[in-house]
């Protein structure tokens, strides 16, 4: 979508602070940290989030959960919480589908 945010990054044209990238994913920290790792993973193509995920496209959704593990085992991050907020009402903020992954600090249930 030309008009989106996060395609904007995977496509280079917005720049980001990478720290995972294939073909079909990419992983970035969130510009504004909310525990002292917090990074982002995101398709590369447009998903505009949970709510759009079907048979057709859930194999990235699979991957991008692979690159979550690997991220988090090459950082040395043992304990994480991953959060994708789905709708405005949840706190999404960004119409493009993409995990948080926050670790580093005590986490607390529920969120809010
Ligand atoms: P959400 O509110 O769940 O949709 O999450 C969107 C996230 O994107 C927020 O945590 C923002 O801080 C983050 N964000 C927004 N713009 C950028 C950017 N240019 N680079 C990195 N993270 C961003």
């Amino acid at each position: 979508m030309s008009d989106c945010l996060f395609c904007k990054i995977a496509a280079g044209e917005i720049p980001s602070k990478k720290v995972y990238e294939d073909d079909q994913v990419l992983a970035f920290c969130d510009i504004d940290p909310q525990a002292p790792t917090h990074f982002l993973v995101i398709p590369k193509t447009h998903i505009g989030s949970c709510g759009e995920i079907s048979s057709e496209n859930s194999a990235v959704v699979a991957h991008a959960f692979e690159v979550i593990a690997k991220v988090a085992r090459d950082l040395g991050v043992t304990d994480f919480r991953v959060v994708s907020n789905c709708g405005p009402q949840a706190g999404q903020s960004v119409p493009h589908l993409h995990f948080h992954v926050l670790a580093g600090r005590d986490m607390t249930w529920p969120p809010g």
